[in-house]
């Protein structure tokens, strides 16, 4: 076949009939989800000896508190438990999500409200999958989390990044957002605390956000899978409590993984309108079927008990975040604004890049991630990974001892920074 031109002159790319194209477009646009993959980099070193420290995994270090392994226990021997449960979930589990979402946020939902889903990633995918029709646009504040632009795009919509950067905390202003709104835009996505950046908006913040997204007939996706995990001052407002007139364009993502440290037992859910529910219900029933049995036997008992184990995980974490959060600044160049919530910090790094460290001058902060894993043998997530570049994401969810010294490395080897 000869090559064909545009109009324009420049080569179009080659016509493929449906057997060459081995991956589909959709899904061969998806990229690998960075903070796996640092963290299987961080791993596979530490496999072959190296004694590596990994600030890449976005999970808890404490294991499943023990009334809640107990309950799966339980019902792995019950053979109730070994059958299939509605596609959209257990009822005694739609229950618990329904009073666990009262007695934290004060949000009166029933159980057609709720979907349980594959974790919060799965709830996240459906919704959007089940809001958006192709082209529809979704305002992404900006550093976001990984999966948010690859779960639009997947479903057919356009992500809209908005930056914030450190002088205001990473939190974006009601102007920021009016400025990237078009005609096309269908939802916001809202999620306090974040992911990657720690940041919690206040009550006040929230309000004013939620308003301009309801004078706008916006629909809103509010990610609170860190409610539980703020410090200091900071607290926690759900979106559609804090502006009621949201509620019915409003699905709340949340799960088990942080608040209970179950990341590897998947039971997350969509909170929304009866009619997106029912929809991303369909989806799941086509797609997936119901979270695993026991899963969610556990989950009821994660959601039926009461908050200690977070309470005591929450002290852990607030001790690391300051730690960190110290640490990094003591560092020429290195600008740490102090999260407020989950587990991450997200320092500026950009008074690093270009400098000579150990024969290399890294200029993005993916490259000063490599030189970091490869001569302090401390694995980071870059800030491109998050839509930032510049800046690397630390989760401090490992232990005290680890953090000083991963931490004590990077001050060492980023001390030798030479123009
Ligand atoms: N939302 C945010 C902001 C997250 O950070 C994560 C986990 N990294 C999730 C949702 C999803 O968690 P899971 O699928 O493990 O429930």
């Amino acid at each position: 076949m000869s090559a064909a031109t545009s109009p324009e002159g420049s080569p179009e790319p080659p016509v493929q009939s449906p057997t060459q194209r081995r991956v589909s477009a959709r899904v061969g646009s998806i990229s690998e989800s960075a903070t796996l993959a640092v963290d299987a980099k961080a791993k596979a070193l530490k496999a072959a000896g190296r004694p590596v420290i990994g600030f890449g995994a976005g999970e808890p270090d404490f294991p499943t508190p023990g009334y809640i392994v107990d309950a799966a226990a339980e019902a792995c021997r019950d053979s109730k438990y070994h059958r299939y449960t509605p596609a959209g979930g257990l009822p005694e589990l739609k229950a618990a999500i329904v009073a666990k979402t009262r007695r934290d946020s004060g949000y009166e939902i029933e159980p057609a409200n709720v979907l349980v889903t594959n974790g919060g990633k799965q709830a996240i995918y459906e919704a959007f999958a089940a809001m958006l029709d192709p082209g529809d646009e979704v305002i992404v504040p900006a550093p976001y989390w990984t999966t948010y632009p690859e779960s639009i795009r997947l479903a057919g919509g356009v992500p809209v990044p908005v930056v914030a950067d450190e002088t205001t905390g990473y939190r974006v202003d009601v102007e920021q957002l009016e400025a990237a709104r078009t005609e096309h835009t269908k939802v916001l996505l809202f999620v306090s605390p974040s992911n990657p950046t720690g940041a919690v908006y206040s009550r006040e913040q929230i309000e004013r956000i939620g308003r301009w997204a309801a004078e706008h007939g916006l629909w809103v996706m509010t990610d609170e899978i860190y409610e539980h995990l703020v410090y200091g001052d900071a607290e926690h407002h759900s979106l559609p409590v804090v502006v009621p007139e949201l509620r019915d364009r409003c699905v709340v993502v949340n799960g088990v993984a942080k608040t209970y440290a179950m990341t590897g037992w998947r039971v997350g859910w969509v909170v929304g309108p009866k009619d997106v529910v029912k929809a991303a219900t369909n989806l799941q029933s086509h797609a997936t079927s119901n979270v695993a049995n026991v899963s969610q036997a556990a989950a009821v008992a994660a959601l039926t008990g009461d908050l200690t184990a977070v309470d005591e995980m929450k002290t852990a974490f607030d001790r690391r975040r300051r730690t960190i959060v110290r640490m990094l600044n003591e560092i020429d160049g290195v600008v740490c604004p102090e999260p407020e919530g989950a587990f991450y910090a997200y320092p500026s790094v950009k008074g690093v890049l270009g400098k000579e460290i150990r024969g290399r001058r890294p200029a993005t902060s993916v490259e000063l991630a490599e030189v970091i894993l490869e001569e302090a043998e401390v694995a980071v997530v870059p800030g491109e990974a998050f839509g930032t570049p510049g800046y690397l994401r630390l989760s401090y969810a490992l232990g005290d001892e680890d953090l000083t010294e991963g931490i004590s490395r990077v001050q060492k080897l980023l001390a030798e920074a030479r123009d």
